[in-house]
């Protein structure tokens, strides 16, 4: 997906349209739902690649500024946080150990293949 801003051009010498390939973030979600959240690391490298191009000029086609990180957008610290989240419950519904309720002990009389 192209993403447009409005940056000074030395060679139009004045402030034009520009654009620059940013990633495509309906996409990146709807693979981060089917994926769990795995997709989440993938995205945030591809959203701090595409920061990274340069803006182009839609007037002349000259590369206007090297893209830098200026502010950390905030679609970067969502989806850290998100990832950060996620990886706090897995960790917590892994290490979680199994405390069979009350009056529902296993025994070889629920358990066929312990029943001899
Ligand atoms: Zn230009």
């Amino acid at each position: 997906m192209l993403a447009h801003s409005e940056q000074w051009c030395p060679n139009c010498q004045g402030y034009r349209l520009c654009e620059r390939v940013g990633p495509n973030h309906v996409l990146h979600l709807l693979v981060s739902l089917v994926t769990a959240g795995a997709w989440l690391l993938v995205w945030l490298g591809v959203g701090i690649a595409c920061q990274s191009r340069p803006w182009v000029c839609r007037t002349c086609g000259n590369f206007v500024e090297m893209g830098r990180f200026d502010v950390p957008p905030l679609a970067a610290v969502v989806i850290i946080c998100s990832f950060l989240i996620i990886c706090l419950c897995l960790v917590g519904i892994l290490t979680r150990p199994y405390i069979p309720p009350p009056g529902h002990l296993p025994s070889s009389h629920t358990i066929p293949h312990l029943a001899r």
